[in-house]
């Protein structure tokens, strides 16, 4: 199992996926002799080696399935153990693209957190590319670097350090060999999810390119935090900054009914002719109080003997009254609409980006 490279088969040891229903995936270390319980039924470790990944699994009493899917990094995104806010991929795969960040980049992050970027950043920089990931909670660290280190991101291209970055900067003393570059960090991107960006900036000038151009994206939920970034990018010589909201939003896409003016016109004939003779019954009610039933029974009678609009009666009424009419009925023009939800409720953060120009002398 990996996170860089997929392979078809489940083995002894691997971290497994379990899809369990919308909202609900589990992820797990597969051990013979042990059982993934969920309330779809009990899942033996042991029949799992073997499967073919993205297999629907049954359970021992066949009371549901589950479907076992091979780990990737948006994936672990929406099954990870959250130790903190995390980065989302609509969020992660923007920001990985406008950054330009491919493998072979040299990317900072800062901080680790719940590690949801981290895999999604590994992944991209490939065999090439470095990852130096930064944490300064330290349980939270212990816990991150276990976790890249159980899912091989430590073997590959990524390496985390407990430090707080604002008061410390980022420079790493005895960098291993692999991961340097003209004896520094040397890096082309950076990504700070920290509360307080605007203190770390002044510390990248030493751990950046200065050969290439650096890209910068500071993830900051509240404007006055994105207010402060940008004067401290702007005094450190950060250039092209701009911020962008990634608001995700479900679109409904339907077919809409294209009614014909004149059948709306003859509908407000219709309208104003029941309403005429609507004052006119109440007017004769008064004055016969005794035939009021009748008068009100043939009055009704009269109302369902006025004409529908033309040439459509047999088919239907466009205005709702008939025969309901299913969308894209053939025999009716439609029109295709989309539909958006008025709220966005995914506002998680701002996204300030800039970048870091080398001077030619
Ligand atoms: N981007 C991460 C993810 O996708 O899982 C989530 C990052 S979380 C919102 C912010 C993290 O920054 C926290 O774990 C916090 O401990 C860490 N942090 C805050 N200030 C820091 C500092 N000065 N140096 C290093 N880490 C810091």
């Amino acid at each position: 199992m990996s996170f860089y490279k997929y392979k078809d088969f489940i083995e002894e040891g691997d971290l497994v996926l379990a899809f369990i229903s919308r909202g609900l995936i589990k992820p797990f270390t597969v051990k013979s002799g042990e059982f993934l319980n969920t309330r779809f039924g009990s899942f033996e470790h042991a029949l799992m080696i073997g499967m073919k990944y993205g297999t629907q699994m049954g359970g021992v009493k066949d009371r549901g399935f589950i479907h076992l899917l091979h780990p990737s990094p948006e994936l672990w995104t929406v099954s990870l153990p959250h130790r903190t806010q995390i980065v989302y991929t609509p969020d992660s795969s923007y920001i990985v693209q406008r950054l330009g960040i491919t493998s072979g980049s040299r990317v900072i992050e800062a901080g680790t957190g719940s590690a949801s970027f981290t895999h999604a950043f590994a992944r991209t920089l490939s065999d090439d590319g470095k990852l130096f990931t930064y944490e300064f909670h330290e349980p939270r660290y212990i816990e991150a670097r276990r976790e890249l280190e159980e899912h091989g991101l430590l073997l590959n291209n990524c390496l985390i350090t407990h430090r707080d970055v604002c008061n410390d900067g980022f420079n790493i003393e005895n960098l291993p060999e692999k991961f340097a570059k003209n004896g520094g960090l040397c890096c082309d991107a950076v990504f700070l999810d920290l509360p307080s960006p605007w203190t770390a900036i002044p510390n990248l000038s030493s751990v950046v390119s200065s050969e290439t151009r650096v890209g910068i994206c500071c993830f900051s939920p509240c404007i006055e935090q994105v207010d402060k970034t940008i004067e401290a990018l702007a005094e450190h010589g950060w250039t092209d900054i701009e911020m962008v909201e990634i608001a995700g939003r479900r679109w409904e896409a339907r077919k809409e009914m294209v009614r014909d003016v004149l059948d709306v016109i003859e509908r407000l004939k219709q309208i104003q002719g029941k309403k005429t003779q609507g004052i006119e019954s109440k007017r004769q009610v008064k004055l016969e109080e005794e035939s009021d039933k009748k008068r009100s029974a043939d009055q009704l009678d009269a109302d369902s003997a006025l004409p529908e609009p033309s040439g459509k009666t047999t088919k239907f009424n466009p205005f709702g009254k008939g025969i309901r009419i299913k969308e894209g009925d053939e025999q009716f023009n439609w029109k295709q609409v989309t539909k958006v939800e008025t709220e966005i409720k995914t506002h998680t953060s701002y996204l300030t980006f800039a970048y870091l120009v080398p001077t030619r002398s």
